[in-house]
């Protein structure tokens, strides 16, 4: 893409593009990586994220934290007024003290999103559902018992929650996978995407190491998401001219897939918009970069010692490529041509 474009920018709410300054950001994210303990063993899934190496945390250590990012974050210079905590595992709904986390999260006014493999009961979904705004309902099709997974999606929907079953796209498990598909157009009240498996390569294009055929690709590019009702706007990604004010929204899996994705040289509010809580303790102003040492160890350190970042930071990575670190704010820093 010609990049006519000097600004990359995120809303939450699509009022915000007629309304309001585009150039400041009164939401955090923090991607929040709790631990590595899972109930399933997907075949593509990185050992990192399921072999158990780092342990749930005690909760008065994430109480602590959660505190200290609300304190911080909604103060001057930052003024947040949303934090939008999307939590990660493992599988975190595994976590003893998960409920306490969102009951503080929830009574903080902030938010909790969350993608899952649903494994909790329909009591529990039914009790604690409530407490989340946008739930990704993960159907591993080795493991997944797609019955129990539409049972919850269908409660959460009951309870206003966006709900979504994403259906990972397993070659193996092909049949299975369609067979789901068809489960859940029948059965649940979620709009369902197709994930497909895919690997970044490093001459800089993407693998297929999952082996589809042509027929599964072309089935997936036409089956991306099967919509359910209507979608509720929650957030947004879009390119803006500052000069002309043009924009043009742009969804973060699309802008990866067509490589918009370089912001060398820009500046980026990551550490600012963004937060990334790593499982080993890291606080991180990137997800998939570290364009600056960690912060610090929110496991380890005293909480209030961590140096919150001020300023932005000038990209130095040829590609952005999480869809977390892509909602901080970027700025081209030399002029456009118009
Ligand atoms: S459910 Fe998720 S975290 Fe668990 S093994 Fe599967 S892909 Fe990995
Ligand atoms: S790679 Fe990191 S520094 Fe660069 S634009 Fe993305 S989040 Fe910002």
């Amino acid at each position: 893409m010609k990049n006519i474009y000097d600004q990359f920018l995120y809303k939450d709410i699509k009022a915000s593009v007629t309304n309001e300054d585009f150039e400041t950001s009164d939401v955090l994210r923090v991607c929040f990586q709790l631990g590595n303990i899972c109930t399933y063993d997907c075949s593509y899934c990185g050992d990192g994220n399921k072999n158990g190496t780092h342990k749930w945390p005690e909760f008065s250590i994430v109480e602590n934290l959660v505190l200290e990012i609300d304190r911080i974050y909604k103060a001057a210079p930052y003024n947040k007024k949303e934090i939008i905590f999307e939590y990660l595992g493992g599988e975190v709904t595994l976590w003893k003290d998960f409920e306490k986390l969102l009951i503080l999260v929830y009574e903080l006014g902030n938010k909790s999103w969350l993608i899952t493999n649903g494994i909790r009961s329909l009591r529990w979904w039914e009790e604690y559902g409530k407490y989340f705004d946008l739930i990704t309902l993960s159907a591993h099709l080795e493991f997944c018992d797609i019955e129990h997974l539409c049972d919850v999606g269908n409660i959460l929907i009951n309870n206003n929650v966006l709900a979504y079953i994403g259906v990972l796209m397993y070659p193996p498990k092909w049949n299975e996978c369609l067979a789901a598909i068809e489960y859940i157009k029948e059965n649940s009240k979620c709009s369902c995407f197709t994930k497909t498996l895919v690997k970044t390569t490093d001459d800089d294009t993407f693998g297929n190491e999952w082996g589809y055929t042509n027929e599964e690709l072309d089935y997936i590019k036409k089956n991306t998401i099967i919509i359910k009702g209507s979608i509720k706007e929650n957030e947004f990604l879009f390119w803006r001219n500052s000069k002309t004010r043009e924009i043009q929204i742009r969804d973060s899996e699309i802008g990866l897939a067509f490589r918009e994705n370089n912001f060398y040289n820009w500046k980026c509010y990551a550490g600012i918009d963004t937060l990334y809580l790593e499982n080993n303790g890291d606080v991180r102003v990137g997800a998939m970069c570290r364009p600056v040492p960690p912060l610090g160890n929110w496991k380890k350190d005293d909480v209030s010692t961590i140096k919150w970042p001020f300023e932005p930071v000038i990209c130095k990575y040829l590609q952005c490529n999480c869809g977390h670190d892509l909602r901080a704010r970027k700025f081209k820093i030399n002029d456009i041509t118009v």
